[in-house]
């Protein structure tokens, strides 16, 4: 029999992680203890909840979970151990660089304000590296259901932390609601800061979503993405870019954006040399997180190990981590191959 490479020893780059989506359900339900929380039935089951986020109900009542889960970050001390856990999760599955993304203005009000927030969740970033060894770097994004003025501060508060760990400027939320170019300020905002510009498309909505982040926001990577599938010349235009779309299978299938596993257009986007980086986006809901999402490819899509590593390797050169760091990623993926 063959041998069979073990995922979670494949080097990779995290670039699709949500701040409480990446919570580990058994410190969710102690944090709801510790709080007095009574949180909804669906997330106490011990499985991961049905979600449909196909219609607008189905997508609220995941916002709403969500809300929940956040509810139960209320102090230094909680958004301390939820990174601290995130990086161990990241390293156990073989991550060797993690991007979590965050949108600031959620946290602020339990943390004394937006700058305290910020500030908080970058120090616990920079120590969870440090204990951990995982490269970490912070996006802040912004939320398409709020006005965009607030995205544009948002974007200044992003830039102002660019030093501090701050590497990329996203937009997330229901793509049905509202347009990019809405928020094109607050992206060129990022952009002139140095940012890169890392929007939501292509997931809730059509091919016409992930072109108005490229049109209208200048998109350097596009979360999810995979709605492109349905055309080819778009494809072919984020090839040519070698714009990377940050795919996560599971959270694909849980939302209902695609009905099985293998009906996410992994080789689509694959063979059109798309680059992606695969993601888990919430692992806290969707119940699996990075290794699981290259287990997915693996199992349900064919992809030999060699095609793997070439994913791992796609999902390094998308990511904002220094040459030297994805210099020492690559190699690991080459000694994986050949190992
Ligand atoms: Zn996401």
């Amino acid at each position: 029999m063959e041998h069979v490479r073990d995922l979670t020893l494949l080097p990779k780059a995290h670039l699709h992680l949500h701040f409480t989506g990446s919570m580990r359900p058994s410190t969710l339900l102690e944090l709801a203890d510790k709080y007095g929380v009574r949180l909804p039935d669906a997330l106490t089951a011990g499985e991961p909840p049905k979600l449909r986020a196909t219609d607008e109900r189905g997508w609220f009542r995941f916002q709403r979970l969500y809300d929940a889960a956040r509810s139960c970050l209320r102090e230094p001390d909680d958004i301390r151990r939820l990174v601290r856990e995130a990086a161990e999760e990241d390293v156990r599955d073989g991550s060797g660089w993690l991007e979590i993304q965050v949108d600031p203005t959620s946290y602020a009000p339990l943390l004394g304000g937006m700058i305290p927030a910020v500030e908080i969740i970058l120090d616990a970033v920079d120590a969870a590296s440090r204990e951990t060894g995982l490269g970490m770097r912070v996006l802040i994004a912004a939320n398409r259901m709020k006005h965009p003025l607030d995205a544009r501060t948002l974007a200044r508060l992003a830039v102002r932390y660019a030093d501090r760990g701050v590497v990329g400027f996203g937009l997330s939320n229901d793509e049905r609601r509202g347009m990019a170019r809405d928020f094109d300020r607050a992206f060129a905002i990022a952009r002139d800061g140095g940012l890169l510009a890392a929007p939501h498309g292509g997931e809730l909505t059509g091919p016409s979503s992930v072109r108005d982040c490229l049109d209208d926001l200048h998109a350097a990577r596009i979360g999810h993405g995979v709605r492109a599938a349905e055309d080819p010349r778009l494809l072919q235009r984020l090839a040519d870019r070698q714009i990377t779309c940050e795919v996560c299978p599971a959270s694909n299938v849980a939302l209902g954006v695609y009905e099985r596993p293998e009906d996410v257009p992994l080789r689509t986007l694959f063979e059109a040399g798309v680059p992606m980086a695969l993601g888990a986006d919430d692992p806290l809901l969707f119940g699996s997180r990075l290794a699981a999402q290259y287990e997915i490819a693996r199992r349900h899509h064919g992809f030999t190990d060699a095609e793997l590593a070439e994913l791992a390797r796609q999902s390094v050169r998308g990511s904002a981590a220094p040459d030297e760091v994805q210099a020492k990623l690559l190699a690991g993926i080459d000694d994986w191959l050949t190992g």
